[in-house]
């Protein structure tokens, strides 16, 4: 490690200023470090135990000298040491501290100073333990731990600097806030839990039979209590200089317990579900944010990903795909805004769908779950959605924002929401257009992208509208929106786009009125909770039908599959190849038609798709430009440009693709021809497309070499167990992360 100074004063060489002290010395950061404390014994023991290079006997002597000065003394002390030190600081000495409140440490240098010096940078170590003393020191204490520094706007740039790298030299993660913030930051994330710790001991421990209590104790006592054991005198001192942070905390702390005790006392359910979800859900994602792996940072895409699949397998037996996004996603809204409790089952329990639970729960509705794809929604009704504490975020869910831009500009309130890097470069005026036209006061961000901000208390009046662009989740808002505007709101479709919304609204009980391409809602009705069955997505639920139809022996069930009309060009295509499909069970479940399906292998052939297909099947090419090279003769598909346009160049990733694997596939303009084939091996690139990835996992039935695909971890947000269920019905398929 290079010298980033001379000489290092650390003054109070206690647990903290003994680990840095010993950090420094041992990684080499500094050519001398230097311990003073006022306890003589402590002092000696650093010396020993070899965690300093030198013991000062004089304080201000080591002062004068030194090129760092760190005051690693009890918050209360700051003041005095610094007073004492003051005379002989010279002014390229760099001064910071470790205090655990910043605000009175700033304070305290104005007092002395008459304003905090520029090369005073105060800091504080997130790390510690119940231990105190130089004993107890540890030089890997700061390692993969934050240490926040509270630069002021004067302080030097070079002193900010070098604190920094001190920090980060000792494995700390630096971060920079302002004093008032990190006061009011620590004061509800360590000071109230030490302090509420420290209280509920000692209440307990004042009960007559409190040795029973502390005998039966469980672990959860144990580990809430851990940190009652810290330090008094430390504790004492951060109560007092964090006081007025700490009693607004305290206050809406006891405000929340005021909350819970009515909520037992009356018996009340849903407010005490309502408490014990939502801290649960939060806890689960903070847990999340300390690993690494928040929806919010999409740690899955970084990990790099690779499907293994060897030739030949066949497919059987019975399964369920995941449950349908858009399906999922509209259950949560409507059950929210209904009147009684909404049970959920199959819910997709992606990124995106997750996005929206979380999104309600902000708005005060009650939701258990998700669990094994069980959710149970407590509604409140169109009118009882509360104003969130902050901005919705709705990570990379373009139908979340969209279709909930519509519902808020019926709201009484004001919302904004916003999203992540690449949700904030798609376009929402298309969705805030035909809201203003409604009188709703919408805004959005540059260039009319997220964050989209909503004036609530606005009168809608019902529209009719002609959509420019034939999109569902444009219409889907404009008809959220029409259930609070008055009068009948109409939309016209340019051409068919899905309509789950409709379907759902009806399956809620609110009457939709669907005339050729236009579809009508009156505002002003309710809607009534209902059980939702998920429908498994057809999508994901494609592999498998492609992967029976091609592979000799092959016998496979589908279960709960939904077939909207607007989704089953897969079927479509599929039987006009010659395929031995068969739709068992039909049925209608919230609005939506689902059926079992059971497909055989029988020989295929190829087709001209038919145009009017393609927009019912769009999803679903990469997967059948495998059943196409497993036909016998040509298959030919027009019309279908947008697949240029997905999460890759579908067209021409399949093509690249297949071409590796010795097929005959030729890409056209908005399509392509392609002649059943032979298929070897070969390494496959998906361009992060996850039905890239899993067709080709399925090609590997007919292929005669090893398949490795690469790039394949956005599997995960459509399908997240696509490997054990490809497994499971006999594909040999394995997966690599790294
Ligand atoms: P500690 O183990 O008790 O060490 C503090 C040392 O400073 C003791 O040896 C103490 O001596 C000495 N001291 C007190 N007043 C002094 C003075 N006027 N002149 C010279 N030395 C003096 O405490 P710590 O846990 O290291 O805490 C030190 C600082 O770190 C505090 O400001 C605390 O807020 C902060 N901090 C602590 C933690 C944690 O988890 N412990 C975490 C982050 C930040 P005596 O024993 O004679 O008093």
């Amino acid at each position: 490690m290079r010298c980033l100074t001379e000489r290092v004063l650390v003054i109070g060489l206690g647990l903290i200023g003994g680990s840095l002290a010993s950090a420094l010395r041992t990684r080499g950061i500094c050519r001398t470090v230097i311990g003073y404390d006022r306890d003589k014994d402590e002092l000696e023991t650093g010396l020993r135990l070899g965690i300093v290079d030198e013991a000062a006997a004089d304080l201000l002597a080591a002062a004068a000298q030194a090129d760092v000065i760190v005051l690693a003394v009890p918050v209360k002390a700051i003041e005095t040491v610094l007073a004492e030190i003051l005379p002989v600081l010279r002014t390229e000495t760099i001064l910071t501290d470790v205090g655990s409140v910043k605000g009175n440490v700033v304070r305290s240098a104005i007092r002395l100073f008459g304003c905090v010096p520029n090369r005073f940078i105060p800091g504080h170590p997130i790390a510690g333990s119940e231990k105190s003393g130089v004993a107890a020191a540890d030089a890997t204490l700061f390692e993969h731990h934050k240490v926040i520094i509270t630069p002021l706007p004067q302080s030097d740039s070079d002193a900010v600097t070098l604190i920094a790298r001190m920090w980060q030299a000792v494995g700390a993660q630096v971060l920079q806030m302002d004093v008032e913030r990190h006061d009011e930051v620590l004061a509800a994330t360590s000071h109230l839990p030490h302090l509420l710790a420290f209280s509920l001991v000692d209440t307990l421990a004042q009960e007559q039979d409190c040795n029973d209590i502390f005998r039966y104790a469980a672990g959860g006592f144990r580990d809430f209590t851990r940190v009652a054991a810290s330090d008094p005198t430390m504790w004492h001192d951060i109560g007092l200089a964090n006081k007025q942070a700490i009693l607004q905390k305290i206050d809406e702390f006891t405000a929340g317990v005021g909350r819970l005790r009515k909520a037992i006392e009356t018996e009340d359910s849903v407010a005490m579900l309502g408490i014990f979800t939502r801290a649960k859900a939060a806890r689960e994602h903070f847990s999340k944010i300390l690993s690494g792996s928040a929806y919010t940072q999409n740690n899955m895409m970084t990990k790099d990903t690779t499907f293994y699949a060897q030739p030949g397998g066949q497919v059987q037996g019975t399964i369920r795909a995941p449950g349908d996004k858009s399906i999922s996603h509209r259950s949560i809204m409507l059950g929210s805004l209904a009147d009684g409790v909404t049970e959920i089952t199959g819910f997709l329990e992606g990124e995106d769908s997750l996005a929206t639970l979380q999104a309600f729960r902000d708005m005060g509705v009650v939701i258990e779950g998700p669990h094994q794809g069980a959710v149970k929604i407590y509604g409140v009704g169109m009118n009882g959605l509360r104003q969130p504490p902050g901005p919705i975020y709705v990570g990379n869910s373009g139908t979340t924002i969209r279709l909930m831009s519509g519902l808020l500009a019926g709201q009484s309130f004001d919302s904004e929401l916003s999203g992540d890097a690449s949700l904030s470069k798609r376009p929402m005026e298309r969705v805030a257009k035909p809201l203003r036209l409604m009188g709703a006061q919408v805004e959005t961000g540059e260039n009319g992208c997220p964050p989209v901000k909503i004036k609530g208390g606005q009168a809608l009046k019902a529209i009719s509208y002609e959509m420019p662009m034939a999109s569902a989740q444009v219409k889907s808002c404009v008809m959220l929106a029409g259930l609070y505007a008055e009068g009948e709101t109409t939309v016209i479709e340019p051409a068919p786009t899905r309509d789950h919304t409709e379907r759902m609204l009806r399956g809620f009980g609110y009457p939709v009125d669907v005339d050729g391409n236009k579809v009508s809602l009156a505002g002003g009705g309710s809607l009534k909770a209902t059980k939702i069955d998920v429908p498994a997505d057809i999508s994901s639920s494609t592999f498998f039908m492609v992967a029976a139809a091609i592979c000799p022996g092959s016998d496979i069930t589908l279960e709960h599959v939904g077939i909207n009309p607007t989704r089953i060009g897969v079927i479509n295509i599929l039987r006009a190849m010659g395929s031995n499909l068969e739709l068992l069970n039909e049925r209608e479940v919230g609005g939506e038609p689902v059926a079992d399906i059971r497909i055989r292998y029988a020989p295929l052939t190829g087709i001209k798709i038919p145009e009017d297909q393609v927009p019912l099947a769009i999803d679903e090419f990469p997967a059948l430009f495998i059943a196409a090279v497993c036909a016998e003769g040509e298959t030919v598909l027009t019309g279908a440009e947008e697949l240029r346009v997905k999460e890759s160049d579908r067209i021409q990733a399949m093509v690249d693709g297949l071409k590796i694997l010795g097929a005959d596939i030729e890409g056209t303009p908005d399509g392509a021809i392609i002649r059943g084939s032979k298929m070897g091996g070969g390494v496959i690139e998906s361009h992060d497309d996850h039905r890239i990835a899993m067709s080709f996992t399925i090609a590997s039935l007919r292929a005669t070499g090893n398949i490795e695909i690469r790039e394949c971890a956005n599997v995960a947000t459509s399908f997240p167990n696509f490997i054990e269920l490809a497994q499971h019905v006999g594909i040999r398929v394995r997966k690599e992360e790294k």
